[in-house]
């Protein structure tokens, strides 16, 4: 605490991201990272990009990534917003569509950004709590009085709602904008994109962090109603012009171009996903069903916590919520093969 904050600094409550260890032998499991290395075309075109043309400023509407993302997801170009990091897309939506004196609907056990926000710009919430099965309660997010905004799959729980069960929940909030952050949606769950042609309320935001190995390179975005982009692009011009810099136009530009790597990625993620849930409910954990890049589980015979730290002390990091509702959870994120097969004997050696 400082004599010198603000309000809005004194009260804010900020995220707290997971830990990035310096220590380049550690085995990363807990910022849903992906294994592989970005397209090497990407890689070529963000080389070619740092050149003289850096003294000037980047397109501050980004027409280039905006035309590759429409034709990508089969949309208009004018329905697409581009952002640096779909966190920051996010925060430019709560200002853009949510509003002080009108509450706002969200999962209770959801992506912990999204509270964050709220508080900070003071837009009260409505946390609805999960089923019984951990899955979204879909009719506890119909008729909000404010938006709704939850993510799709879930995280930490990597359980996906079907297009059809997302739309309901659209269709039911007519005068409210709903935001389904699709984070996760190419590791295997259906998108909502299809549903933007019809529900003028409906923002999808997805990011290129996960799916396509650049978390570094900080580049997101949201597709919508026309209406919906120009609230958008009205909050981004009163916060900075140039979002998003030469170097991730060039690498977001190559990455999305090039889907024959990114379909190869992705499957190969997808695979090991599943191995890693049949090995570890072959050692009586309990496994969330995930459609996302990580695996929600429940263990048995160790605490999460001591499986976290017991984890940590022999180099490989998951995560742990210290929360109420997950204590009893860790949330592993899918590495390559090798780094999962030495999760699997270090759990095994554990519990044994
Ligand atoms: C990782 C993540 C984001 C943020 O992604 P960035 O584009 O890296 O900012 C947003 N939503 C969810 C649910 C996430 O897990």
């Amino acid at each position: 605490m400082s004599k010198f904050w603000s309000r809005t600094a004194r009260e804010a409550e900020p995220y707290v991201p997971g830990e990035q260890p310096s220590d380049v032998n550690v085995i990363k499991l807990n910022t849903n990272e992906n294994p592989f290395p970005p397209s090497p075309l990407a890689l070529e075109a963000m080389e070619q990009s740092i050149n003289a043309d850096l003294k000037k400023y980047p397109s501050p509407t980004a027409d280039r990534l905006k035309a590759v993302i429409a034709e990508r997801e089969g949309v208009d170009v004018n329905k697409v917003f581009v952002g640096n990091g779909s966190d920051e897309v996010l925060a430019f939506a709560f200002q853009a569509f949510f509003d002080p004196n009108e509450a706002i609907k969200m999962p209770e056990i959801t992506y912990s950004f999204y509270p964050v926000y709220a508080n900070l710009y003071d837009i009260p919430f409505q946390q609805i709590p999960l089923q019984n099965d951990l899955s979204i309660d879909v009719e506890g997010l119909k008729r909000s009085v404010g938006g709704v905004i939850f993510p799709n799959p879930n995280a930490p729980t990597g359980l996906a709602l079907s297009r059809v069960e997302v739309e309901s929940i659209v269709a039911h909030n007519p005068n409210q904008v709903v935001i389904v952050d699709e984070a996760y949606v190419e590791f295997g769950a259906e998108s909502a994109i299809s549903l933007t042609k019809q529900y003028p309320n409906l923002l999808v935001t997805k990011t290129l962090s996960k799916s396509h190995a650049l978390a570094g390179l900080r580049v997101g975005y949201a597709i919508g109603d026309v209406a919906l982009i120009e609230g958008l692009e009205r909050i981004k011009n009163s916060f900075n012009s140039y979002t998003i810099n030469r170097v991730s136009l060039a690498g977001a530009e190559a990455a999305l171009a090039d889907e024959p790597y990114y379909d190869e990625t992705l499957q190969a993620i997808v695979k090991t996903r599943e191995w890693v849930t049949h090995d570890l409910e072959q050692l009586g954990f309990w496994v969330a069903e995930s459609k996302a890049n990580f695996l929600f589980v429940k263990p048995n015979g160790i605490g999460a916590e001591t499986l976290y730290q017991q984890l940590k002390a022999r180099g490989v990091y998951i995560r742990y919520f210290n929360k109420p509702g997950l204590e009893g959870y860790v949330r592993i994120s899918i590495g390559t093969d090798d780094e999962m097969k030495r999760l699997i004997d270090i759990i095994q050696a554990l519990i044994s």
